[in-house]
């Protein structure tokens, strides 16, 4: 089950947050390899949607934000495209849209800033948005706080987050093709103080010592620890105080409004006459969702059916989700 666990080091401007995503990560990678026109992710593909989505969540919790919180990358390697979406409620949902081979072992920058020209946006969508009210949005060059050439995604959103938000952040995330987790560490905003630089010399020691202690966790502990024992493990000299854990449908799940009826719909949309042409040279119809990977196929019988309203085909027989 997917869990987000909050923490606050007792009485230190500090708190923490680790998650970890199981049946959520699980869905996102079972419809790309359901989808026969994409297949599976490739392992370098799959390790940064998995950490992009975990940061999401991270981020989502950090910041509380009314509205959904959208992370997308525009690189100019092979992944031309990669999303990850997380809803207030912890909903979400993330997909890659790829060019070309990806080698096996391709690294982060060669995947997404092949050429220097690839471009992260963050983007803050409210709830409730007025008319004519845009979302939040903010570019992020692919660069560590150094400038350098970005060598893993956590470094980009500590960056992000400390620019944008002024929030003093550590953040260490991994993903394999069971879990995508993450840990997070912030310096807390001191009431009338900003929180950079306004800090005690004292508090910037004590944010130091529980940064250095988060960043000495490895990918291997953070993917096959529990939450408890990565806590224990990580922080047995602190004082943690800790919050009940968001798990189940109050925690992060997978969550996408697409649907093989709102697909029937766009179908309908095209008209017969171009849904027939479009099964007469494929011999179905395939429609991919761009926010989730899913596939939805529709045969000669399907696509007929969307025409003439006759009853939905029982359950068992839908094709690919
Ligand atoms: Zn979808």
């Amino acid at each position: 089950m997917s869990e987000l666990h909050k923490f606050l080091f007792d009485g230190l401007p500090v708190r923490g947050m680790l998650v970890r995503l199981t049946g959520a990560w699980a869905e996102i990678l079972r419809r790309r390899a359901a989808n026969t026109a994409t297949g599976a992710y490739a392992v370098p593909v799959r390790e940064l949607l998995g950490e992009m989505t975990a940061a999401g969540v991270l981020m989502q919790g950090s910041i509380q934000f009314d509205g959904a919180l959208v992370m997308q990358i525009f690189g100019d390697g092979p992944v031309k495209v990669a999303v990850a979406e997380v809803q207030p409620d912890l909903s979400l949902r993330a997909t890659a849209t790829l060019v070309g081979g990806v080698p096996e072992a391709a690294a982060l920058g060669d995947l997404i800033n092949a050429h220097g020209r690839g471009r992260c946006a963050m983007t803050l969508d409210p709830r409730d948005k007025l008319p004519g009210r845009q979302a939040y949005q903010s570019m992020v060059p692919l660069v560590d706080a150094d400038g350098r050439r970005l060598q893993n995604f956590g470094a980009m959103v500590e960056h992000y987050l400390r620019q944008s938000e002024q929030l003093d952040t550590r953040i260490v995330l991994a993903a394999d093709d069971h879990v995508a987790a993450g840990l997070l560490v912030q310096r807390m905003p001191l009431e009338g103080q900003a929180n950079l630089g306004g800090g005690s010399e004292e508090a910037d020691e004590h944010f130091n010592r529980i940064a250095t202690l988060a960043a000495s966790l490895t990918r291997e502990e953070l993917l096959t620890l529990d939450a408890d024992t990565i806590l224990r493990r990580l922080f047995w000299e602190e004082k943690l105080v800790r919050f009940e854990p968001r798990a189940g449908i109050h925690g992060p799940h997978f969550a996408c409004t697409c649907s093989r009826e709102r697909v029937a719909a766009m179908i309908r949309g095209l008209g017969r006459e171009e849904a027939d042409s479009i099964v007469a040279e494929r011999g179905d119809i395939e429609v991919g969702c761009e926010f989730c990977g899913a596939q939805y196929r529709f045969d000669a019988v399907d696509a007929q059916q969307i025409f003439t309203g006759a009853a939905e085909r029982p359950p068992g027989t839908q094709a690919v989700q």
